[in-house]
């Protein structure tokens, strides 16, 4: 059987040695999950609740742990992974609660062609879904699909990133305290080759959350069994900072947003811009503030190291790019690459077309643009070919700018606020992906929606047979005309 170590980043220790689960065992892992479908779906809405909730307590009661377990397998600083717990936590309880509402059978009205007829529509499982997470936030991010995936009724077949599979191990093994009958949601281990073997193992449905490339690559493979997939890649979102903002509180969710996790965030913020106006008094505020935040290798450091070498070359690509082409870094520069720590880095000046701007830099840099108006701010940060979330900090015109911003979240005087209200829809569009986890939609993207219609009595205009009398068609197309022709 072959094994692979995941390692704490800053100390290279082995936190856990996992198998590789190649073809044939993830194969078998889906052919379980197959049986352990049937028993979850017959549960029902409220059984299912009931064990969610059981799951959901325990993570709650062990949060300290399961935070421990985040800092040395992934570095993050143990408050920041006891926050994402906790988001964690409020995404089930939401999932377990309102899984009946959204997805259980209900009426619909039957229109005016067929009166005679009793309408249903329901959400029914997939089966078996497949879900394939990231490192950055390993219970976060895969939550966002695991509990809303189970609380649909389907039993989930999770592989977590090569770099945090213990804290998938984790949530798994803690799942099965709740569910001990079946594996109802079961992990396999590996890199790509095991992400690879997942897509083609026969999942109903297929959950990714990762990088935009190798989102490409498993849509590939899904599309040779029209497997469904719901998408969710990187960003490079942009905050907006209008004329009449909080200019403080501005900069403080900027930076927040910028170096929280090292920058290793999906939904961190990578770009400001800032009209004339508050220009310079936000890149001063913002630069003050900047020089105080450390990373470092403490539970209660600021942020913690890149999780891996090669998020490091990335960001070291970036800033040379930026440096070399005119941007000037007011915090930092390219010395602030300290493997395995990043330093905060704020680049002015740096044009349009960089890296900097462009791609997604996952680190704990920010780049602050000048613009003449909001309305330009708008226009540079819809021209990314991302599009996750966004920010606004402003009054007048703020949630006007939210709603015009091309992505699937904005949030208006704060930062990632969308993240953390469980009844929102969270997903993005281009580079970013499609679909969405979280809130009703996200409930909806765990299940095909069943229709049935009863006849109730036979109709009086009888269309749907050869013995149709001629006014029939005349009497129905004369009823519409005078219902819908009016001018
Ligand atoms: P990644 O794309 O390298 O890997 C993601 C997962 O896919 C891992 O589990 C990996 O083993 C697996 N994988 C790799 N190749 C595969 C293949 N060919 N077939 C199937 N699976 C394969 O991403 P990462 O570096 O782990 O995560 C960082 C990325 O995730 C960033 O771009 C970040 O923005 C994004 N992200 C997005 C969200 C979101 O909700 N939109 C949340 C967190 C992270």
């Amino acid at each position: 059987m072959t094994t692979f170590d995941s390692r704490d980043p800053v100390t290279g220790d082995v936190v856990a040695t996992f198998r590789v689960y190649d073809d044939a065992a993830v194969g078998a892992a889906v052919v379980d999950a197959r049986r352990a479908a049937q028993w979850w779906g017959e549960l029902g809405f409220a059984e299912r609740r009931r064990r969610l909730t059981a799951w959901k307590s325990s993570i709650a009661r062990r949060m300290g742990e399961l935070a421990d377990l985040m800092h040395h397998e992934g570095g993050k600083p143990v408050a920041d992974g006891t926050l994402e717990v906790v988001l964690a936590v409020e995404h089930i309880a939401w999932a377990a609660a309102h899984a009946a509402d959204v997805l259980g059978r209900r009426r619909v009205r039957t229109g005016l062609l067929m009166p005679n007829q009793a309408c249903t529509v329901e959400y029914q499982p997939y089966g078996v879904v497949g879900v394939i997470g990231p490192w950055n936030y390993p219970v976060y991010t895969p939550m966002g699909s695991l509990a809303y995936a189970l609380a649909a009724g389907n039993a989930v077949v999770f592989k977590p990133s090569p770099h945090t599979p213990a804290v998938g191990r984790w949530l798994v093994d803690r799942f099965a305290e709740a569910v001990p009958e079946q594996p109802v949601l079961s992990l396999v281990t590996g890199a790509a080759d095991t992400g690879a073997a997942l897509c083609r193992a026969g999942v109903d449905k297929l959950a990714f959350t990762g990088s935009t490339g190798t989102a490409k690559k498993v849509m590939a493979a899904c599309a040779e069994t029209l497997t469904p997939v719901l998408i969710e890649c990187g960003g490079k979102d942009a905050l907006v900072v209008d004329a009449d903002a909080d200019v403080a509180a501005a900069a403080d969710a900027a930076l927040w947003g910028a170096m929280s996790n090292a920058g290793q965030t999906c939904i961190g913020i990578e770009r400001v811009y800032a009209v004339d106006a508050v220009y310079d008094e936000f890149v001063r505020v913002l630069t003050d503030r900047a020089s105080q935040v450390r990373p470092g290798p403490e539970p209660t450091a600021d942020y913690g190291p890149m999780t891996t070498p090669e998020q490091l070359d990335v960001v070291r690509r970036h800033l040379d790019d930026a440096l070399a082409r005119g941007g000037r870094a007011v915090v930092g520069g390219f010395a602030s690459v300290r493997a395995p720590y990043v330093d905060p880095v704020v680049l002015v000046d740096v044009p349009e077309e960089c890296a900097a701007v462009t791609e997604e830099t996952f680190g704990p840099t920010l780049t602050v643009t000048r613009v003449r108006d909001a309305d330009e701010a708008v226009r540079l940060v819809n021209a990314s070919r991302y599009g996750l979330g966004a920010a606004v900090f402003g009054q007048a015109r703020a949630v006007d700018i939210a709603h015009r911003i091309r992505s699937g979240m904005a949030s208006v005087n704060s930062v990632i606020a969308f993240a953390a209200v469980p009844a929102l829809p969270f997903g993005g569009v281009g580079d970013s992906g499609f679909g969405r986890m979280h809130g009703a939609d996200g409930l909806r993207e765990f299940a095909r929606p069943k229709s049935v219609t009863r006849q109730r009595f036979a109709a009086p205009i009888r269309l749907t047979t050869f013995r149709r009398h001629p006014m029939a068609v005349r009497a129905i197309a004369g009823l519409v005309r005078l219902v819908h022709g009016r001018r």
